[in-house]
């Protein structure tokens, strides 16, 4: 055993609020299931330079950064990567030698999900949104050598989003005049508990081959609901969340993590709330 598994994995999630996030149930369960000895808490944080000062202070390995603090934690860290750099937002941070290292593990979460049901290579792809999930999306299909084109409902955002990634825009109002392979919700219309919305008229869904919403809670918006009814395949935001979870767990531990078993408990877990309404 070499000396980093001497010592308990310590991992935390910084965020605020957490008390929905099914990051400690997904990487308590991966932890469990490798017997590995340590734990993941999660952080609900007031004070975000404190709560970086504490993961150096006490020797955590790592920690998910998620909503509101995914661009302002990249301030007290040491080093960021490229990815963290493009995408400029962290969701993952590494605590190695002594430096706290940012990065960004959605975009990794997006692709492996996407590469199980479709290549990317040459594909036009239509990624709505230009927020911090959208960088991450047309980071990653970039670099799969994806074609995505930018759509969004504020002009300004989505022209600048599109001029720095090299890729065409196009204003909301004008998606019914759009066609693509796929389709990629990177908003968060449809997320509970305003379900009853969708990001896109239904009847523009048909000239899609593939829908996927980042959204996992529910597990099947209404976008895709419609996706279905118009013939498209669709792919759940929750294997984009697993994904990405596992992609963080690789980086702490070196280990490959059980992807399975994190599904199943993030799945469960989904149906459990969906069931009760919460
Ligand atoms: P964000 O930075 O706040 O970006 C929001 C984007 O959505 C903006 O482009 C905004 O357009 C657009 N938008 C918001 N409300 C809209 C509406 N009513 N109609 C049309 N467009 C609207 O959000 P984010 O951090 O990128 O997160 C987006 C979603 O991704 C969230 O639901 C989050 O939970 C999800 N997510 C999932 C995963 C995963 O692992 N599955 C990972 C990360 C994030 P304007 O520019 O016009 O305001």
């Amino acid at each position: 055993m070499t000396d980093q598994f001497r010592s308990p994995i310590l991992l935390a999630l910084i965020g605020h609020p957490i008390g929905h996030s099914l990051s400690p149930l997904m990487h308590s369960a991966a932890l469990k299931l490798l017997r590995l000895a340590g734990r993941y808490e999660a952080w609900d944080v007031s004070d975000l330079k404190q709560a970086v000062e504490k993961l150096r202070r006490e020797g955590y390995r790592g920690a998910s950064v998620t909503i509101p603090f995914k661009r302002d934690v990249m301030a007290f860290l040491d080093d960021l990567d490229d990815q963290a750099r493009r995408i400029g937002a962290v969701n993952t941070v590494i605590h190695r030698e002594g430096r706290l290292q940012g990065t960004n593990t959605d975009w990794e979460g997006l692709l492996r999900a996407l590469r199980k049901v479709t290549d990317l290579f040459g594909k036009r792809i239509v990624v709505l949104g230009a927020g911090g999930t959208a960088r991450a999306a047309l980071y990653g299909l970039l670099a799969e050598g994806g074609v995505p084109v930018v759509v969004n409902r504020t002009e300004k955002q989505g022209r600048g989003l599109a001029e720095e990634f090299g890729c065409p825009f196009y204003p909301l109002a004008e998606i019914g005049d759009l066609a693509g392979d796929i389709l990629i919700n990177a908003t968060p219309v449809g997320m509970v508990p305003e379900i009853d919305f969708s990001p896109v008229p239904a009847a523009a869904l048909r000239r899609f081959r593939l829908v996927a919403d980042v959204i996992y809670n529910p597990m099947k918006t209404r976008l895709l609901r419609e996706a279905e009814e118009a013939g498209c395949a669709v792919l759940s935001g929750m294997d984009m969340f697993v994904e990405q979870g596992a992609a963080q767990f690789r980086l702490w531990t070196g280990l490959e993590p059980p992807v399975d078993r994190m599904r199943q408990v993030v799945k469960q877990e989904l149906e459990r709330r969906e069931g009760k309404q919460v």
